[in-house]
C-alpha cells in the first residue's frame, strides 16, 4: 500500500500517516461562515483538502473515507448582514451555501461526504456545554457560558503559546463575566430580535468554536484521523476546539493529525478590500477564467507555503492545460504514474506532481498523463469544455477590420481601427494583425454578446 506522509501541526513533524481504522478514515475540515461569496483565498483549503480526500480515496478505497466540512450558518456576521440588508437570515444562508457549493464544484472540488450545518446541531452543542460545566471546565455567568482555559493544562500546545503570551499578544475581549480574559464563549444570550435557542442558561446561541467540537464528535466520535483548515484558524479556533473536545471526551484523542494551509495573497500583497485586490472565485469565473485553471494555479504551490495569485501564473496554467487537454482528447485513462502518486503522497507535493505531469506530456504518454492528472482533480470531464474554440464565425469582423486598416493606411486616421480593436479585446478576442492579414482568436473570456453592434 502507498505510504502517505503528512506534516502534523500538532507535533511539528512530517509523519507517516497511520489511520485509526483503514476501513473508516475520517477527516474534518472547518468550512465557511455563509453570508457572502467565497473569496479566492477561501478556495485554498477547499482545493488542498480535496487533493487529500482524492489521495485517501485512491489509497484506501472511496467507500472507506468520510470527509466532513461544516457550514457555519449561525454567526454574528450573518446576523449583521441580515440587519444591513433587511433580508431573512435563512434566505441569506441558503443562498450563500448554494453559491459556495457551485463555486467550489467549478474549481473541481468533490463534495465532502458530510456537510453538517451548525443550526442542526444546537442540541448536541448544548449537551456538550452542559457536560463541560459538570466536569468543571466551564462556568455560566450572566447568561453566558465560558470555557475556563486554566482548567486545561495543555491549552496552547497546538499553536505553541502559553496562556500568558496569549493574553499579552491577542486582542482578547475583557468582560466582567470572565474569570480569566482568555476564557472563551461557549454560549451567549440572544436578545429578542436575534436568533436564539432555549437552553439551561436562558435563550441564546452558541459561540463559534463549540460547533466543530460538537459536530465532529457526533459524526466521527471521540477520535478521528485528520483535522484541517487555514492556518489563521490555528489560534484561537483550533486551540479552543481541542480544549473543548479533549475536556469533554478525555478518553479520546480528538484529531490525530492537524493540517493547516498557508494563506493566499494577490500579486505579492495581502488581499484586502481597501487595496482593491480582493476578488471572489465567482469574479474570476465570470471573467472567463476556467475553474480548472484556478485549480492548476493553486496546485503549483505547496499548501504549507504562502501562495501568490498572479495573472502570469493564470496565463501559464491556461496554456499548459490547453496542451494537455488536446493531447488527452478521446484518450482512455491508463494507470496513475508512480512518481505522481509518490509526490502527492509525500505531504501533498502537488508542485512535484505537476512537474512530473509535464514530463509525461512531453513524452506524449497521454494515458498516464490523464490518469495521473485525474488523481489531483485535473483533466476531469466535469472541468472540461472550456478549451474548445467557441463556435462563432468571426470572418465578417476580420473583413471589416482588414478594410478599416486599409482605409486608415490611406487617410492616416486610425481611430476606427483602434475603436474596433478595443471593442474586440473587450469581448475577449485576441486580435492578431500582420502583413498577411487579420486573425481574430476568441480567448477564455470570450463574450459573444459584446460583439453586438460591431458586425
Ligand atoms: P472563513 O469563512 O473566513 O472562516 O474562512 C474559511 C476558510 O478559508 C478557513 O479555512 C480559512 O482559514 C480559509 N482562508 C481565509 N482566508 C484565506 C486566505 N487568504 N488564504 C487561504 N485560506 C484562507
Ligand atoms: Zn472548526
Amino acid at each position: 500500500m502507498t505510504q502517505i506522509t503528512l506534516r502534523n501541526t500538532k507535533t511539528r513533524k512530517k509523519e507517516v500517516f497511520e489511520p485509526i481504522d483503514p476501513k473508516n478514515l475520517r477527516m474534518y475540515v472547518c468550512g465557511p461562515t455563509v453570508y457572502d461569496r467565497a473569496h479566492i483565498g477561501n478556495a485554498r483549503p477547499v482545493i488542498v483538502f480535496d487533493v487529500l480526500f482524492r489521495l485517501l480515496r485512491h489509497v484506501y478505497g472511496a467507500g472507506h473515507v468520510s470527509y466532513a466540512r461544516n457550514f457555519t450558518d449561525i454567526d454574528d456576521k450573518i446576523i449583521d448582514r441580515a440587519e444591513a440588508t433587511g433580508r431573512d437570515i435563512a434566505q441569506i444562508t441558503a443562498e450563500t451555501t448554494q453559491w459556495y457549493l457551485d463555486d467550489m464544484a467549478a474549481v473541481g472540488a468533490l463534495e465532502p461526504t458530510l456537510m453538517p450545518r451548525a443550526t442542526a446541531y444546537v442540541d448536541q452543542m448544548i449537551a456538550m456545554i452542559s457536560d463541560l460545566i459538570e466536569k468543571g471546565h466551564a462556568y455560566a455567568a450572566e447568561g453566558h457560558v465560558l470555557f475556563s482555559v486554566e482548567s486545561y493544562a495543555d491549552y496552547g500546545t497546538l499553536s505553541g503559546r502559553s496562556v500568558d503570551d496569549m493574553i499579552a499578544g491577542a486582542r482578547v475581549e475583557v468582560a466582567p463575566y470572565k474569570r480569566n480574559p482568555m476564557d472563551f464563549v461557549l454560549w451567549k444570550p440572544s436578545t429578542d430580535d436575534v436568533p436564539g435557542w432555549d437552553s439551561p442558561w436562558g435563550r441564546g446561541r452558541p459561540g463559534w468554536h463549540i460547533e466543530c467540537s460538537a459536530m465532529s464528535a457526533d459524526l466521527f466520535g471521540d477520535s478521528f484521523d485528520i483535522h484541517g483548515g487555514g492556518n489563521d484558524l490555528q489560534f484561537p479556533h483550533h486551540e479552543n476546539e481541542i480544549a473543548q473536545s479533549c475536556c469533554a471526551h478525555p478518553e479520546g484523542e480528538f484529531a490525530r493529525v492537524w493540517m493547516h494551509n498557508e494563506m493566499l495573497q494577490v500579486e505579492g500583497k495581502k488581499m484586502s478590500k481597501s487595496l482593491g485586490n480582493f476578488f471572489t472565485v465567482r469574479d474570476l469565473l465570470d471573467q472567463g477564467v476556467p475553474g480548472e485553471v484556478i485549480r492548476m494555479v493553486f496546485l503549483g504551490t505547496h499548501y504549507g507555503k504562502p501562495m501568490d495569485w498572479t495573472d502570469r501564473k493564470r496565463a501559464e496554467a491556461e496554456a499548459t492545460l490547453r496542451d494537455w487537454r488536446k493531447l488527452t482528447d478521446g484518450v482512455t485513462p491508463g494507470s496513475v504514474d508512480a512518481e505522481v502518486l509518490a509526490a502527492v503522497a509525500n505531504d501533498l507535493n502537488t508542485a512535484g506532481a505537476l512537474a512530473r505531469l509535464r514530463e509525461l506530456a512531453k513524452a506524449h504518454d497521454a494515458e498516464a498523463l490523464l490518469a495521473s492528472a485525474n488523481l489531483i482533480g485535473l483533466l476531469t470531464p466535469e472541468l472540461g469544455g472550456w478549451d474548445a474554440a467557441p463556435d462563432v464565425d468571426l470572418s465578417g469582423l476580420e473583413d471589416k477590420l482588414t478594410k478599416a486598416r486599409a482605409a486608415a493606411m490611406e487617410t492616416k486616421d486610425f481611430s476606427e481601427v483602434d475603436r474596433l480593436k478595443s471593442a474586440l479585446v473587450e469581448a475577449g478576442i485576441e486580435v492578431r494583425m500582420s502583413k498577411a492579414g487579420v486573425e481574430l482568436v476568441p480567448g477564455a473570456g470570450f463574450d459573444a454578446a459584446k460583439l453586438e453592434g460591431l458586425a
